[in-house]
């Protein structure tokens, strides 16, 4: 059994995220989704909590019909030290072999502790971002309705996600649009 970890905060989980996971589960037979950043919630830039989160990857894989037998979702709470946190991630999953992922930090960490590193391509990041997608969602600007899957969109709305993240920015009305 050949097992990968894709590291990832999800703030919120979107189509690039759901493309990597399609793309890792093409390369090993169980795929670690780990919910990065457990800890945080309610700020601009972490506004949906671990559980909220997990709700939207789980829905989506259910809507897209991955097999729930493939992945397994874990979250983990940071730690102030970097150079111990591939074992502290070590602590709360089961073991894996390789580290799906694209940021620097992540890779360098997982390459220094033997693991191999998969990096996978950059799908429509112009789109599928989600620091523009909390932006969008604050300024009511529907793009975001398109670069997330089908099943977030009615989990954020049916949580008042995008009244929170309004809330949090200040504001509940459409600010201009570049
Ligand atoms: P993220 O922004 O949710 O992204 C997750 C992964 O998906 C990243 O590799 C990202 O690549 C990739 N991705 C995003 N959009 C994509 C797209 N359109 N196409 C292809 N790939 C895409 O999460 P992150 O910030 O990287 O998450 C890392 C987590 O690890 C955080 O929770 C962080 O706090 C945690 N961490 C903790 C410690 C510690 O506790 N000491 C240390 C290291 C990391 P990009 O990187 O290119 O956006």
């Amino acid at each position: 059994m050949y097992r990968g970890i894709y590291p990832g905060r999800f703030q919120p989980f979107h189509l690039g995220h759901m493309n990597v996971i399609k793309w890792g589960l093409e390369r090993v037979d169980e795929l670690i989704v780990l919910i990065g950043s457990a800890q945080e919630s309610h700020t601009l830039s972490n506004p949906f909590t671990a559980g909220e989160r997990i709700e939207m990857i789980n829905g989506t894989l259910r809507e897209q019909k991955i097999p729930a037998d493939r992945v397994i979702l874990i979250p983990i709470p940071d730690i102030l030290m970097n150079g111990v946190w591939v074992y502290h991630v070590k602590m709360y999953v089961p073991k894996f072999n390789a580290v799906i992922a694209r940021n620097p930090l992540v890779n360098r960490l997982f390459r220094e502790a033997d693991f191999d590193v998969l990096e996978p391509p950059l799908y429509n990041r112009e789109k599928y971002n989600s620091t523009l997608i909390r932006k969008q969602i604050i300024i009511s600007d529907p793009s975001w309705i398109e670069a997330v899957p089908e099943f977030v969109v009615k989990y954020v709305k049916l949580i008042g996600g995008d009244i929170r993240l309004k809330e949090i920015a200040g504001t509940d009305k459409p600010l201009e649009r570049k």
